[in-house]
């Protein structure tokens, strides 16, 4: 294990999980290219260095630590990655720990998905991002097999793609007018609340735009009627809709809100997966889905669809990410009321090149599998 630690934290090293030890990205240590039947997975620790310190409810950062994968099968590489922002509890250890015990050489065809990720979820319970980054590498490298995007695989159109929201994080009065006037290509920004600035925040953005807000809680609100007074008073500026408004270990309380209140609560921190969601229609009026909370994108597929049976609004979310990891929830994007896939654009060390925004909305490219090109290793 001391090994394994010591490849997790160097930047230059990638480990293959075949057992035949390290290998430098794209040269791996077996014969990989051409025509060998087995899939091989290999993964590096990354770390994304944010453009602005980013501030919630309850905390605040300048970096995130990924974890970045890829699969490799006669000659074709799929792309993968795990984003994993501290308070969520993987690091670096946890998904070295976890992907170091995915044996891919036990399977010889990629197609057979859901076999293989029922297999790597078997392995540990937990680990979500890192059940990620297999899930998006496996649909990436299948797309590329069959040359197609997964939002076509699907039958999605790329012109049903919802804006994508900005996400303005707490800050002074200033930084906010900033960052307010930076946005301005967005037809719909996101803002952080959950503190006692909350009205400030809204009133310095609006005194330099009219676009609609949505605004993310982040389970800040503690008083149920002191967050319905302020949901009614949102509602005058201007906003859409709520998320995530009281602690996710609250039900009764965030039920109350969604009944009385007169804009749609979306559920994030509260619901992580596909169990989650089964009564969360008792609770929520909608869903943010993550493909880090909740797995990938086999998951939050069914997501969507258990979610629309339950007549919920879908949202699809994200965490600070690569264009990896956002252009593969881009590809879901036609199925969704709102987009928050904004993550890439917070980083200043992309290595991707996948889904753009253009004017305010989620570009879809002919691209196959998850969409994007590596731009830089
Ligand atoms: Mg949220």
């Amino acid at each position: 294990m001391a090994a394994t630690m010591a490849a997790a934290f160097s930047p230059l090293l990638s480990r293959s999980v075949t057992g035949a030890g390290l290998a430098t990205p794209g040269n791996p240590p077996r014969s990989s290219g051409g025509g060998d039947k087995t899939l091989k997975l290999f993964f590096e620790p990354y770390v994304l260095q944010l453009k602005h310190t980013f501030t919630l409810a309850n905390s605040s950062r300048t970096t995130t630590p990924v974890m970045l994968t890829r699969i490799e099968y006669e000659g074709f590489t799929g792309y993968g990655e795990a984003s994993m922002p501290p308070y969520l509890g993987e690091s670096h250890q946890t998904a070295t720990a976890f992907l170091s015990k995915v044996d891919l050489t036990r399977f010889s065809d990629p197609f057979r998905m859901e076999e293989i990720l029922e297999y790597v979820d078997r392995i540990a319970p937990g680990n979500p991002a890192a059940k990620a980054s297999v899930d998006i590498a496996l649909h990436d490298l299948t797309g590329k097999i069959m040359k197609q995007p997964w939002y076509k695989i699907w039958g999605l159109s790329a012109e049903k793609t919802p804006d994508t929201s900005f996400t303005i994080g707490m800050d002074t009065a200033e930084v906010v007018r900033q960052k307010t006037l930076e946005a301005a290509p967005y037809k719909i920004l996101k803002v952080k609340l959950g503190r006692d600035t909350d009205k400030m925040m809204i009133k310095t953005i609006r005194s330099v735009t009219r676009v609609p807000l949505c605004v993310d809680i982040n389970q800040g609100w503690t008083d149920r009627k002191k967050a319905l007074e302020m949901i009614y008073w949102l509602k005058e500026q201007g906003v859409v809709f709520v998320e995530q408004p009281m602690p996710r270990d609250r039900p009764d309380d965030n039920a109350w809100l969604t009944q009385h209140s007169p804009l749609p609560v979306i559920g994030d921190e509260a619901i992580q997966g596909l169990n989650d969601l089964i009564d969360a229609y008792q609770v929520y009026s909608g869903v943010n889905i993550k493909l880090m909370k909740c797995t990938g994108m086999w998951e939050a597929r069914e997501m969507v669809t258990l979610a629309r049976a339950q007549q919920m609004k879908v949202m699809l979310g994200c965490m600070t990410e690569t264009s990896c990891a956002i252009s593969a929830a881009a590809q879901l994007s036609p199925m969704a009321d709102w987009a928050d896939l904004d993550g890439n654009l917070l980083i200043g060390n992309d290595l991707f090149d996948g889904m753009k925004i253009v004017n305010g909305k989620v570009t879809l490219f002919d691209r196959p599998g998850i969409g994007i090109k590596k731009i830089k290793s």
